[in-house]
């Protein structure tokens, strides 16, 4: 059984903050900031340039991909580390269409976060030759899955309102019309049980910073099915997922399986932090963690909706066609938002009108989910957002 009291506590948490933002940036792990003085300190400070073989830096994307790999349901050996997730959605997305030659449309739905649609939309215009990017609404996508479609670019969790897509069921209708699936984890790992494998999944990636926590700017991950992981054609041929790379040959020779997928130098520091968090993960299961999410946003949705009933339920009602998150809708959501930041609950606004709070049950609970009701709802009756400081914009919100 995992024990939510004592997972709290690997957190460093500011006092008197209600923390529902963990699904954009995941709060400190404590034992993070120990674990990067000491790559600081004692591997860069005194390894130097050996700390890339005596302190195994040079294997830590395969080593931390196969950690995260357990959580999402990937077979050894088949998630690798390094860049950010626009980056892994733009080289899972190339390697697809590589793999089905003669169709020319990517499929995605008008929920995927912008980054996702603007990488394809970008990849299509370099590639030329009639590639193009369909989008459909949520609900649609299903239908929309036809024999023109090459790949399917899904993000399984959708970013504003939480809804969940059915990951088994759109690939097996992926692979019954000819297309390729691709999957974006980015609100599902850490959050949601992913089984990549039982799905059959052809792609995956997603992001360390928001649900694992693996602090700002942390390294993406990619997912190569083992089917595909000799077929796959790397479009982002760097040398660290070249076959040898320190033969320095002139031409390139994708290395073996899962790291052809590395571009570059992987960021270490970050890497640190990263395996820091990931321990956290050892120590909880994820079937448990769904359980008690579920539990949280179902009493965060009664609470708001019985004490804030000009809010509007954004996310869909059923929990199991939600991921780890809870939106709701109102015209005046920015200024809330940031009336509730000023008051200490943290979440986070996506235009054009949505409050969004995530619930990580690893160090939120009944207490935190109750405060951040009530608070609420004093802001609400009391229309304590209106004010002129609240209806500033800021540059991140
Ligand atoms: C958070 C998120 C991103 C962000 O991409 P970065 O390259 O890490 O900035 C991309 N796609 C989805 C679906 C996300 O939720």
């Amino acid at each position: 059984m995992t024990d939510f009291t004592a997972t709290r506590d690997l957190f460093h948490l500011p006092d008197g903050v209600i923390y529902l933002d963990g699904n954009s940036l995941g709060p400190l792990p404590k034992a993070a900031a120990a674990r990067v003085q000491r790559t600081i300190e004692q591997e860069w400070g005194e390894m130097l340039i050996t700390g890339w073989n005596k302190a195994g830096w040079m294997e830590m994307p395969s080593r931390i991909g196969n950690r995260i790999g357990r959580l999402i349901g990937a077979e050894p050996d088949t998630v690798v580390i390094g860049d950010t997730l626009s980056i892994k959605v733009y080289q899972a997305l190339a390697s697809a269409l590589e793999m089905n030659p003669n169709r020319r449309v990517i499929l995605s739905d008008t929920g995927n976060f912008p980054s996702d649609l603007y990488m394809a939309e970008g990849l299509c215009r370099t590639l030329g030759n009639g590639y193009r990017l369909k989008t459909v609404a949520p609900d649609e996508v299903e239908a929309a899955i036809d024999e023109t479609v090459a790949v399917t670019m899904i993000t399984e969790v959708d970013y504003r309102t939480g809804r969940k897509h059915d990951m088994a069921r759109l690939t097996a209708r992926a692979h019954a019309k000819g297309a390729i699936a691709v999957w974006d984890l980015a609100h599902s790992a850490g959050a949601v049980p992913v089984d990549l494998k039982g799905a059959g999944a052809d792609f995956a990636v997603g992001c360390t910073y928001k649900y694992l926590n693996s602090g700002p700017g942390g390294p993406a991950f990619i997912y190569v099915a083992p089917r595909h992981a000799e077929a796959a054609r790397p479009a982002l041929s760097g040398w660290l997922g070249h076959e040898a790379p320190f033969a320095f040959d002139l031409s390139y020779r994708p290395g073996r399986g899962i790291e052809r997928m590395r571009v570059g130098t992987p960021p270490v520091l970050q890497m640190a932090a990263l395996e820091a968090s990931l321990d956290v993960w050892d120590k909880v299961e994820m079937s448990e963690i769904r359980a008690r999410s579920i539990e949280l946003t179902e009493r965060f949705i009664q609470g708001v909706e019985a004490a804030s009933p000009t809010l509007w339920l954004a996310s869909p009602r059923n929990p199991a066609e939600r991921g780890s998150q809870v939106s709701f809708r109102h015209p005046e959501g920015y200024a809330i938002m940031q009336a509730l930041i000023a008051r200490g609950v943290i979440g986070d606004f996506r235009a054009p009108d949505i409050l969004r709070f995530g619930f990580t049950p690893l160090y939120v609970g009944e207490a935190e989910v109750d405060g951040a009701v009530a608070i609420l709802a004093e802001v609400m009756d009391k229309a304590l957002w209106d004010r002129p400081e609240y209806k500033v914009r800021a540059r991140v919100t």
